[in-house]
């Protein structure tokens, strides 16, 4: 379904997820597979048409964090590579192996159901194994004491019939933080990986095609982690400081325009509980743009969007489907107007920064009464809209 309302919108740059692409597939080297994590919606830039993107560029291997994700890929034909790397229920493995999914796996429970349907359908189940090694979330536990119980768990797996263990992978908790303490983290996180992955291959007698670690910090920062894939979201997408550090680009760019202008006397308070007065007399642009956008409303009073003449300031509690901006001294700002939220001119960064938080929420955060046009070759290639029709 397309998009005829100009309300609010966001421009995805396929372009520049492609040269962001491209650039770090230059960092990352030759001989190094690229996984494309592409979950929640492709942190909210649309998984089908990123991934038809990555795909066509050459990209070796998908992430996401559900079947119902991997399967929207698939029903839009992507036929690539693709990782869960969540549970799926063992009902669920007819469709994994139908559809030609990777599964991730976290632990004996999780092996023994998967090998157990495998086999019962007479099939084998393509499989990745999580090892724990210091993120404390999903995985085989493998540090400390729990090392040898961790190498006979997985080796295990392993050799489990109906599960073809293609990759071994693990996720650093602090790759993406400063200071000496969170890099010796890492380092211990990754000395684990290579010692788990030794001694399984030595213990099995197996090789693991595919082992991969190397996230968003670890791919900026840690390259002696890239092994045989890496497995970045975010600098994907162009966003943090790493991203800026090697030279990508944002890829979403979210706008608003205003709907009506209103000129209010000094004194006047403006939007719900009244929390901001106008000081003088105030020129305000009302914006289609809320917290069911996305919009969170604890910046209300808070935070700047970009006008054409400069950056202007949120004033009042943000509503649901409306906020409200100082528009005085902009005469250039009339009703119409295109106003940024955030994307190349006002940086994401920024934003994330006031509400306390990282880039990836605001991103996902964008709701799906928000339209993308998807920009290709420098055109608009599509205008999707996500509602029902
Ligand atoms: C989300 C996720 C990634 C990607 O993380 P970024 O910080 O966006 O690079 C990689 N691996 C796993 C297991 C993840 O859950």
């Amino acid at each position: 379904m397309e998009s005829t309302l100009k309300r609010t919108w966001t421009e995805i740059d396929l372009d520049a997820l492609i040269r962001n692409y491209e650039k770090l597939r230059n960092k990352t080297g030759a001989g190094v597979k690229f996984l494309g994590v592409v979950k929640a919606d492709a942190y909210g830039h649309g998984a089908i048409m990123v991934a038809k993107a990555l795909e066509e560029a050459g990209t070796d291997y998908l992430a996401v964090s559900s079947i119902d994700e991997a399967m929207e890929l698939r029903l839009n034909g992507i036929k690539m590579p693709v990782l869960i790397l969540g549970h799926t229920p063992r009902e669920q493995v007819e469709r994994l192996i139908e559809y030609d999914i990777t599964q991730a796996v976290t632990c004996k429970a999780k092996a023994v159901e998967y090998s157990e349907e495998a086999q019962r359908l007479g099939k084998t189940l393509r499989i990745h194994i999580k090892v724990d090694t210091g993120m404390s979330r999903l995985g085989y536990l493998c540090d400390g004491d729990y090392f040898n119980t961790g190498i006979d768990g997985i080796s295990e797996a392993v050799n489990m019939p109906g599960l073809d263990a293609e990759g071994i992978f693990t996720h650093f908790a602090v790759s993406d933080e400063p200071g000496e303490e969170c890099q010796k983290y890492t380092e211990h996180q990754f000395s684990l990986f290579k010692s788990v992955i030794e001694n399984v291959e030595q213990k099995t007698g197996k090789r693991f095609k595919l082992r991969h670690c190397a996230n968003t910090g670890a791919v900026a920062r840690y390259p002696e982690t890239y092994l045989d894939m890496v497995r970045p979201g975010l600098l994907l997408y162009g966003y943090g400081e790493f991203a800026s550090e090697l030279g990508l680009e944002p890829v979403m760019t979210l706008k608003t325009n205003i709907s009506t202008i209103k000129i209010y006397p000094a004194g006047t308070a403006i939007s719900y509980g009244g929390i901001y007065k106008t000081t003088h007399t105030t020129r305000v642009g009302v914006l289609p743009y809320g917290y069911a956008d996305g919009f969170f409303r604890a910046l209300s009073n808070k935070c700047t969007l970009m006008t054409s003449m400069g950056p202007a300031k949120q004033i009042g509690k943000i509503c649901m489907d409306m906020c409200m901006i100082d528009i005085s001294d902009m005469p250039e700002v009339v009703v119409g107007s295109e106003i940024e939220i955030f994307g190349k001119n006002n940086p994401i960064e920024d934003l994330a920064s006031i509400a306390g938080t990282i880039p990836y929420e605001l991103t996902c955060a964008v709701s799906k009464r928000v339209p993308r046009d998807y920009i290709k070759n420098g055109e608009i290639i599509c205008k999707e809209l996500m509602l029902r029709m």
